[in-house]
């Protein structure tokens, strides 16, 4: 079962030739969601061949430009392109309101229902949930209204291997039961147990989605064990003065909540345009956390079973 992200854009503030303004599609089981739709986010899904149809929900972390301003932009061409699915959006409040202004003023009308769900800046909710997922909203603490985003697989099922279905000629009531954990009893007498017959499933994947913020070590313990963890890293320690000073974090505090909620894979991002090399964040991670990846525009991160 398919779980990845695809970075469409990693750079902070500031426009540089280098880094798009934050956008990215996590595609869990098929799904396609996107996180954050910064300034130009629907030429980075023709760029990398990705129908934005197929977008199920958006996720809006914050209300500073960088990481929405691609948003109406992106609900206009969907609405021209004969977009009749609903569109699930999910953010800050304030966020409703200005989607609605801009399309009222601009008297656009879209021919597909969107339905909109606040996120909370005080605690982690759920905000999502289908069969196989369920998404969380996690607060983050920046210059303004912001939140991270927790992606969660649910467990899957128990499987019954299919050469015992046909040595036991087993029945659909049968399969039910044994996929509960139950053992059957069949007509002969003999008894087939769950231990004997059935797969577990690999454990379910999590992925952390936290940009921006400024070092939380509270974030720790509500991402804890997350498979992937995309943390900011906007600056590096040399400015860890400004870093607090405009709520972000450098590079070694992003290792830093790595260690503390014991994630597997961390992967930095929200680059400063100040820095021409992001191999510097990298170096300056690594030390601290040992698997470190730098996300980069077009980069897809599979996370495995
Ligand atoms: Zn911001």
């Amino acid at each position: 079962m398919t779980f990845k992200v695809i970075i469409f854009g990693c750079g902070a503030a500031t426009p540089t030739l280098q880094h798009h303004p934050s956008a990215q599609v996590v595609n869990l089981h098929d799904k396609l969601f996107l996180v954050d739709c910064g300034e130009g986010t629907q030429l980075q899904f023709r760029k990398y061949g990705f129908g934005f149809q197929k977008i199920s929900a958006i996720f809006i972390s914050h209300l500073h430009g960088d990481h929405y301003l691609g948003l109406v932009g992106l609900m206009s061409s969907m609405h021209l392109l004969g977009r009749k699915q609903k569109l699930k959006i999910f953010g800050p409040p304030a966020l409703e309101q200005l989607i609605r202004i801009n399309l009222e003023l601009s008297s656009t009308y879209l021919d597909y229902e969107v339905e909109f769900t606040p996120t909370s800046d005080t605690e982690k909710i759920l905000v999502h949930e289908d069969q196989t997922l369920r998404v969380f909203s996690v607060p983050l603490k920046h210059r303004v209204f912001c939140t991270g985003f927790l992606f969660e697989e649910k467990q899957r099922p128990l499987k019954v291997k299919r050469d015992f279905i046909e040595e036991y000629q087993l029945m659909p009531s049968q399969i039910l039961l044994l996929k509960k954990g139950e053992d059957v009893v069949l007509e002969d007498g003999r008894i087939v147990t769950c231990d004997e017959v059935c797969v577990t499933p690999p454990p379910p994947r999590k992925y952390a989605y936290c940009s921006d913020t400024t070092y939380l070590p509270e974030l720790a313990q509500m991402i804890e064990g997350v498979d992937l963890l995309y943390h900011e890293s906007t600056f590096l320690e040399s400015e860890a003065l400004r870093a607090t000073q405009t709520f972000h974090s450098t590079a070694k505090q992003a290792a830093t909540i790595a260690v503390m909620a014991k994630v597997k894979h961390l992967l930095l991002g929200h680059f400063s345009s100040r820095y021409r090399d992001d191999q510097l964040f990298l170096e300056e991670a690594s030390p601290i956390f040992e698997k470190v990846s730098l996300a980069n525009e077009g980069l897809e991160i599979d996370i495995p079973n």
